[in-house]
């Protein structure tokens, strides 16, 4: 095994759409199609569209193996093969065949893409191995799409949102979106409900939304705040989308203790909660609306306003 190979495998890692989930970079840092002003790893220096060969599939399985057989002996348990490098997991052109080898783990298999490459058939060809997959779905207007996502000069966004859309009829696993937020540039009514629009059509198994919890590429920008999440939350919510938030509470949502503020912290750091959701909770719980004052006033929660309804979300970390 090279010293290359050997980093190839990292975790178990706790994850809230995966459980526990043993992550594989099967990209050296930090190769991509796009240099998206919010990722956590910085600009992309190395862009690119041609895939190529990063390590030899038996490389990977036999790191892979010694990790499982680690985490086993210390009886952690394992959900999910996750494929989330440090750059996009498309650009492997050894992807498919990698999925084939490491199924024989018996373990399932996820994979954390922008997406970008969908409009290729081998590369949905190679996806639809996979057990779960996430797809990137930030904006569909070309002009927002080029502003928060930073695309390769040659990508055509009418052709990824093609691809999505063949891949989502043809994938017969678990297929979610993330769609990340950014203030002022891909938060309005209209882009939102565009972007519902397009998802709805998918029929995704969740889509989620995001904000960036870790540094940004570019120090400019900002997350959307609570109102905006909610909004968001909303007008997916309008297009009977399965829609949940991703805010940076990994480790504990719906852990329910049966104690009352931290179940509710925990329900309200994944969706917000109608006010009538809240009392029908607090009724069951046998507590009353002062607790909602104290999370409010500790300011561990926040009310906000959407459609003439009040609804409750945890505030943001
Ligand atoms: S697609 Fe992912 S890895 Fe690539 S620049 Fe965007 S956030 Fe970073």
């Amino acid at each position: 095994m090279t010293n290359e190979a050997k980093m190839i495998a990292y975790g178990p890692v706790p994850s809230r759409r995966l459980g526990q989930s043993l992550g594989i970079n099967n990209i050296p840092p930090k190769i991509c199609t796009y240099s998206c002003i919010y990722c956590q790893i910085g600009r992309t220096l190395n862009m690119n569209v041609n895939q190529q060969a990063f390590y030899k599939p038996k490389e990977m399985l036999k790191d892979v193996k010694n990790k499982v057989k680690d985490a086993k002996s210390k009886k952690e348990p394992i959900d999910y093969l996750a494929f989330v490098p440090d750059g996009e997991p498309t650009l492997d052109i050894n992807l498919a065949e990698e999925i084939g080898v490491l199924s024989s783990l018996g373990i399932k298999i996820a994979v954390i893409t922008n997406a970008s490459l969908l409009w290729k058939k081998d590369v949905r060809d190679a996806l639809c191995k996979a057990d779960w997959v996430s797809l990137k779905i930030d904006a569909v207007n070309p002009d927002i799409w080029r502003r928060i996502d930073r695309p390769y000069k040659s990508l055509k966004l009418e052709k990824i949102l093609e691809g999505i859309s063949e891949f989502s009829q043809i994938f017969n696993g678990d297929l979610v979106t993330e769609t990340m937020l950014i203030q002022d540039v891909n938060d309005s009514v209209k882009e939102l409900e565009n972007v519902a629009d397009f998802i709805s059509g998918l029929n995704p198994k969740k889509s989620y939304i995001s904000i960036p919890i870790r540094p940004p590429a570019e120090k400019w920008v900002k997350p959307v705040d609570e109102h905006r999440i909610n909004m968001a939350y909303q007008i997916f919510k309008e297009k009977d989308i399965d829609v949940e938030y991703l805010i940076g509470y990994e480790g504990n949502t719906f852990a329910f203790t049966g104690n009352v503020e931290s179940d509710l912290l925990s329900i309200t750091s994944v969706h917000p909660m109608r006010k009538d959701g809240v009392n029908n909770f607090l009724t069951k719980a046998k507590s009353d609306w002062s607790i909602i004052e104290k999370l409010i006033k500790e300011n561990k929660l926040v009310e906000l306003e959407y459609g003439g309804n009040k609804f409750y979300m945890r505030k943001l970390l």
